[in-house]
Formats: C-alpha cells, structure tokens, sequence
C-alpha cells in the first residue's frame, strides 16, 4: 500500500526574511504535513542546513548577510537536498538561469503559496527516488555514505576530501555516527563493529580508533573523536 501522505513529517527549511512571508509558507506547508524551520538570513540557513538536514529547502535570493546565490552554491558544493529559489519579478532570474547553479526550480514573488507547495511536491517526488539509493549520515563535516562504503570531509566550501578507510574502521565510524553525542563502551564497538575478529581484543577498538582518528585528522577532520573516561569513545557533531 502506498503512504496516502508521502509528504508527511518531510522537513522544509524556509529561507526568507520578510517575516510575513515566511509565516504564510510555514502555515501552507504545515498544512500540507510537512515540518518547517525558518532562517531569516544566509548564514543561519546554511547552519540549519548542515544540522537539521532538511528534505528541501525554499531559498529567497536577497537575504542578509550571505544572499541565497551564495548560499545555493555552499549547498550544491556538498548536497544533493531539493531546492527551490525565491526569486523578486525580473531581478535575478536571468543571471540565476544564466549560472544554472543547480536549483531545483525557482519561483517568483509575488506568488501563490499554494503554487509553492506543488512545485515543492512535484520537486521532492522527482528526486525522491535518486535520493533514497544515497544512504549518507553527516555528523559535522564528515559524510558516510553507507551504501558505496565512502568516507569524506567537505569543509566549509571546499571539495570533499575522501579518506581512505578499511572495512572495520567504516563499521566503526557509521555506527557511532548514527548517534552522535553517545558514549560508546568499547565492548559494544567490539561486539558490533569487529565481530568478525574473534581475537579482537578491548585495546583493539583504541587501535582502530587511533588510526581513524589520524586519517581523519589527515583530511583536516580534527576533534571527532573523544575519549570516555572508563567507558570507550563518542564521536562529537562539533
Ligand atoms: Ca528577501
């Protein structure tokens, strides 16, 4: 049976600093059964994006601090999430379709929020299959994708970096990155990541978190991983 609803629980972050406009888009979309977050500038949007993860972002182009071209380019240079561009009636929609800086769609104020909210759907529908083939976890700046075994490090408008990790040293790193924050006793992360080794010992999981450590440090990853004092280790969101 199909969802009746797919777009529900769907987070939409809304980058928008007219707050009247904002709050019409938030009232259409929540009653359409997605969540919302809003940023009222560049800089906010780009730290809900990295935190929140949102399913597709609806992203007005003047804004303060960062302007929305500026903050589609730091997305674009590290995600695939759906955007849409709010663009003022003739000011930049031809130096944005000029660029083609990988927006979704765009649409221009004045507009329907109704229309907004289909072209969301219709946005998020076309992507959703692409989409769920890509399993990456993101815990700060690092992106494991769990479905091709790749590791990377994208900084702050820089390419992503891959590194280079084994098997085991994967198994670790996704699943401590599934709860970022938690302490994990290293007798769970042996239990689970290194099951295969029967020999592995508790000083194993230093071991192999010691490497990681480097290689991630290496790709100017640093501060990820933090000891826990008589329990074993937590990998920290930063
Ligand atoms: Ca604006």
């Amino acid at each position: 049976m199909t969802n009746p609803n797919p777009d529900e629980n769907r987070l939409v972050l809304i980058v928008e600093d007219e707050p009247q406009i904002c709050e019409i888009l938030m009232t259409y979309f929540e009653r359409e059964g997605f969540r919302t977050v809003t940023a009222r500038d560049g800089e906010l949007a780009l730290m809900h994006h990295r935190s929140l993860r949102p399913d597709i972002v609806i992203l007005d182009i003047n804004l303060p601090k960062r302007d929305g071209q500026s903050v589609l380019a730091e997305i674009r240079s590290r995600s695939q999430t759906p955007i849409i561009m709010v663009t003022a009636l003739g000011q930049d929609l031809e130096k944005l379709l000029a660029l083609n800086m990988g927006a979704d769609d765009y649409v221009v104020k004045p507009f329907n929020p109704l229309e907004v909210v289909a072209r969301a759907k219709t946005v998020l529908r076309r992507t959703s299959g692409s989409m769920n083939q890509i399993e990456a976890i993101r815990v700060g700046d690092l992106e494991i994708d769990t479905s091709a075994y790749i590791v990377s490090v994208s900084a702050f408008g820089k390419v992503a970096t891959q590194i280079d990790v084994t098997a085991t040293e994967f198994r670790i790193l996704s699943h401590m990155a599934q709860a970022p924050q938690k302490a994990y006793a290293r007798s769970e992360i042996l239990d689970t990541c290194l099951s295969e080794d029967s020999d592995a010992l508790e000083r194993t999981v230093d071991s192999h978190i010691s490497k990681l450590r480097r290689k991630l440090e290496d790709a100017g990853a640093t501060g990820y991983f933090e000891s826990v004092r008589g329990v074993g280790y937590r990998l920290k969101s930063r």
